[in-house]
């Protein structure tokens, strides 16, 4: 029942907020990079990306974090193309080439159930910035036709504050993966000059809606942020801004997974700075500082 009440305001707010999501398309700025094509006769800009979405794949995800994970999985949703760029992406044939099929919002609200129905403890957005009307709208169907678990918006961090605004009171978890908080980097291994600027704003406003994690009885997070970041190699102090940041303008109690993952992919390879793995000494000054600034929610306490 409690459910169903959830539901049935979530499906309000969109109903409210759907026409303007769904405009910003028309001079698109979705996200921070403005490009103002008109998305609804088909031009695309940076993202590559009409008025359409797509799909390279969905499934139970098990190597999420536990906190979204649970018995079930993640219901992991991953959508082709991506506002970022990284030059370093370990899914550059989804997020640059585009991989993937074209869906509906019908089909795609279809998924987000089968994937409820699978018994996954939430919809876990990958990627989600670019196409946001459209996987509103999907939402707003699926709701519509019983959909629950939390809504888990898993994203680069590149996000507009404004846009966020309009998802308070549809996205329950925010997942940010914060990557750069050095403008040369980001310039360099993205191609954005404004990436820490906007992604500490956005985090501010996704903080403002939804707080920390909070995780039920069974552990499973059904609300709340939960910021990644993926330590890159020879820039230390890249990861250091990061956490200062969260610690000091979010708070001590952010849910952080600091990822010691990082691999070189797609173009990093040419690139001498990224073209290795991370040290274990990276990984522990990263883990050293989380401690060091009070950070002590993801794991990296120890
Ligand atoms: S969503 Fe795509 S088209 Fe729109 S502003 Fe961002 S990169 Fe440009």
């Amino acid at each position: 029942m409690e459910g169903t009440c959830a539901s049935r305001q979530k499906r309000d707010v969109i109903k409210q907020r759907l026409p303007e999501l769904k405009e910003i398309l028309r001079c698109c700025r979705l996200c921070p990079r403005e490009c103002g094509i008109n998305r609804l006769i088909g031009e695309t800009g940076f993202c590559a990306t009409p008025n359409a979405v797509r799909i390279a794949s969905w499934h139970p995800h098990f190597g999420e974090e536990d906190v979204l994970v649970g018995t079930g999985g993640s219901g992991t949703i991953f959508f082709a193309h991506c506002n970022l760029g990284c030059i370093f992406c370990q899914n550059y044939s989804i997020s640059h080439n585009g991989l993937g099929m074209e869906m509906t919002v019908d089909k795609l609200a279809e998924v987000m159930l089968s994937l409820q129905k699978n018994g996954c403890s939430n919809i876990n957005l990958v990627t989600p910035t670019h196409v946001v009307p459209a996987i509103v709208e999907a939402l707003s169907i699926a709701l519509e036709q019983g959909l629950t678990v939390p809504v888990v918006y898993n994203c680069g961090g590149y996000e507009s504050p404004s846009v966020l605004a309009l998802l308070e009171g549809v996205v329950d978890i925010y997942m940010p993966d914060i990557k750069f908080s050095k403008d040369f980097l980001s310039i360099e291994y993205a191609g954005i000059s404004d990436y820490w600027e906007q992604a500490k704003r956005s985090v501010e406003e996704m903080y403002r809606q939804v707080g920390g994690l909070v995780v039920n009885s069974d552990g499973v997070a059904v609300k709340g942020l939960l910021v990644r970041h993926l330590v890159l190699p020879n820039c230390p102090e890249n990861t250091r801004q990061v956490l200062q940041f969260i610690a000091q303008e979010i708070s001590t109690n952010t849910y952080i997974n600091i990822m010691d993952q990082y691999r070189p992919c797609y173009r990093a390879h040419s690139i001498p700075l990224l073209a290795r793995q991370i040290t274990p000494e990276e990984f522990a000054q990263a883990l050293s500082w989380a401690r060091e600034y009070g950070l002590t929610r993801g794991g990296h306490e120890q």
